[in-house]
């Protein structure tokens, strides 16, 4: 086969592309082809962990694009010429289109799990050593989710998608784009849902907040739709519940014509795979009679919701809690870069107080019930709450921003009383991670029990309520394993307590129910230990990584040759923009010129100021004169002075044999 029969689609029709939202770095600028080039060629190349990586995503030039081994893909974003929504096509392709099977339906069973393990060649028989190669992967909206995260100026340069089972040193893992780490259960129920419903239709987590605001009668408004343009700007009347609406309501759930639900409750089981969930309720439903109870009077997707990508805690329980991606909500991984002030932050490693990351073009439903219902006063206005939940931003109690409403000696005996319904299976496995998680529940659900039986405010309008022993247990024993099966177990009775309690209380009926979670939980080989970014900086690159992202230290620099062509003045800057917004320049940077043969011509340093001068030999042409730059915080540069490039095209260093 020839090179032309296997590069195909390549064309570059860009008219009405629509790129990053708010570009400010995220991506690759034309000052970072050549060390993004570079990091791409060593994350699939390297000999330890190109074997590893499954995906390196990135944009460029308002297209995206997702190298593998197996081939590449570039793809443009659009606004759709119907509907609201963007449309995504295929611009480029060389090889095999990586993410070209995106199917939500597969792999939705434990049994599917374990074919797809032995087709990879893994002779496990046990479902929690399920590893699973990208041949038997799919990758359902792919397009969507790797074009929405590059929206945030907090997005990486690169996004490396490590292969299902090798990343991280839990036997369960997820964060990454396939379908098994990124579908979460969904079930509503209550006021409006449909009743014993198992639907096979498709939804996303960004569905369930403008479902949540639909079903409790929120009004429409002129708010933001997935492109980013309000209501007015797209010409049409107020059609959002949410100041920026990426999700749509989840129509083919609701009934038509019911009465508005009076309040919302969100159980969020972090972690649990929906293969574990739907396992349990066809083999083994009286085990969860509680979970069964709501998912018999309620409507459960059979395929799940779909997760923001990455996969990973902190973005999407924003995801869920605004109705946005996480490339819009600006919490874009558990630990993230902002370039304009050269500072690593991590949510998800602080826990508290960090409604402060969420950006302000997204609105969390805690600040829209208070917008629709009134800001809670003693008795009146609308009361939410956020038990042990990542998502904050705007909630009257809020365990993670340390604002605990009610009595603490109420809270305290509660506690005590509940203490009982921990598996004493954590400590004798002496798995002090999952017992620690079984006490935070105890506490949540004592927050729960007092929240709505305290005379001093009204009853929680909306509740979201993170419980988090699903999760631990899924990384610490791996998916389908006995011990999620206990934690499934021991989650339940919690949630029986609550279903009790809202009975007792007279607000059960009147409650829309949602349960779900915030990610997938794949098999993974822990002994591998697996971090592929640190391959990047291994290999001598300047870069912050913090997986699965990738941000790279770079210079931007222009040499300009003077008319006389004798001379040129090199400036060489930081290619990240500062707090001030401009790019400070690099000052002690070493510059060479070099012609035919690498013969150095010249070397100079830059000022202060980030400048220096070179003399051009007039004798030499200039596609054949190299200006190297060199800093030791930074990517080195190489240009040459026609402007051609200087390193070897990356499509013939990864597919050159194609
Ligand atoms: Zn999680």
């Amino acid at each position: 086969m020839t090179t032309t029969d296997r590069r195909i689609q390549r064309s570059e029709d860009t008219a009405g592309v629509v790129g990053p939202e708010r570009l400010a770095g995220q991506g690759l600028d034309e000052h970072q082809h050549e060390s993004g080039d570079r990091a791409i060629r060593i994350l699939l190349s390297d000999p330890v962990v190109g074997p590893q990586t499954d995906l390196v995503i990135t944009c460029r030039d308002g297209a995206y694009e997702v190298w593998a081994a197996r081939g590449m893909v570039r793809f443009v974003r659009r606004y759709a010429e119907h509907g609201r929504g963007p449309a995504y096509s295929v611009i480029e392709q060389i090889g095999e289109n990586p993410i070209a099977r995106q199917d939500p339906r597969a792999l939705a069973t434990i049994d599917d799990e374990v074919a797809a393990s032995r087709a990879s060649g893994f002779p496990a028989e046990e479902p929690s050593l399920a590893y699973v190669d990208p041949a038997y992967l799919t990758y359902p909206l792919a397009y969507e989710r790797i074009a929405q995260l590059f929206d945030s100026p907090n997005a990486p340069d690169l996004v490396v998608n490590p292969k299902a089972y090798l990343f991280g040193a839990q036997p369960g893992q997820h964060g990454a784009l396939d379908v098994v780490q990124s579908r979460s259960p969904l079930i509503f129920a209550g006021p409006g849902i449909a009743r014993g419903v198992t639907t096979d239709a498709l939804s996303r987590q960004i569905d369930i907040a403008p479902t949540i605001a639909k079903r409790c009668g929120f009004p429409l408004i002129d708010g933001a739709d997935e492109t980013g343009r309000t209501s007015g700007e797209r010409g049409v009347a107020p059609d959002v519940y949410l100041k920026r609406q990426d999700g749509r309501p989840l129509d083919a759930i609701i009934e038509a014509g019911a009465q508005p639900a009076e309040r919302a409750y969100i159980f969020l089981l972090d972690g649990l795979s929906n293969a574990d969930l739907t396992h349990r309720l066809g083999t083994d439903a009286d085990g969860i009679p509680n979970l069964r109870r709501l998912v018999r009077e309620g409507a459960m997707f059979e395929y799940g919701s779909f997760t923001n990508f990455p996969s990973i805690t902190w973005p999407s329980h924003n995801a869920i809690g605004t109705g946005a991606w996480g490339g819009h909500h600006d919490i874009v991984n558990p630990t993230y870069y902002l370039r304009p002030t050269r500072e690593l932050v991590t949510p998800q490693g602080q826990q508290f107080e960090t409604a402060r990351f969420l950006g302000d073009g997204v609105e969390t439903l805690y600040e829209a019930f208070h917008r629709v219902f009134g800001d809670w006063h003693g008795h009146d206005g609308a009361f939410t709450a956020s038990i042990h939940e990542p998502c904050t931003r705007g909630a009257d109690h809020a365990t993670l921003e340390r604002a605990v409403i009610g009595d603490r000696d109420r809270l305290r005996d509660l506690t005590a009383q509940h203490a009982g319904d921990s598996d004493p299976k954590w400590q004798q496995d002496g798995q002090r991670g999952a017992y620690a998680e079984s006490v935070i529940e105890t506490r949540g659900l004592a927050q729960v029990l007092l929240l709505y039986t305290d005379a001093s405010h009204p009853p929680p309008k909306f509740m979201f309520h993170e419980m988090p022993l699903t999760d631990g247990v899924g990384h610490d024993y791996g998916p389908h394993s006995d011990g999620v099966r206990a934690a499934l177990d021991e989650t339940d009775r919690r949630i029986g307590h609550i279903l009790r309690m809202l009975e007792e209380q007279g607000l059960y009926d009147g409650t829309l129910f949602v349960i779900t979670t915030d990610h997938g939980m794949a098999a993974t080989d822990a002994a591998v230990k697996a971090d592929q970014t640190r391959a990047v900086i291994v290999a001598g690159m300047k870069a912050v990584a913090c997986p699965p992202f990738v941000y790279l230290l770079d210079m931007a620099v222009t040499v300009t040759a003077h008319p006389d062509g004798r001379t040129a003045m090199v400036e060489v800057l930081a290619n990240d923009a500062d707090a001030s917004g401009q790019r400070p320049p690099v000052a002690g940077a070493a510059v060479t010129l070099s012609g035919h043969d690498a013969e150095v011509l010249a070397r100079a340093t830059t000022s202060p100021g980030g400048t220096c001068g070179l003399p051009l030999p007039v004798s030499i042409e200039p596609a054949e004169l190299v200006v190297t730059v060199h800093h030791e915080d930074y990517n080195r540069r190489h240009l040459r002075l026609d402007g051609s490039p200087v390193q070897e095209d990356l499509r013939d260093a990864l597919y050159g044999g194609r």
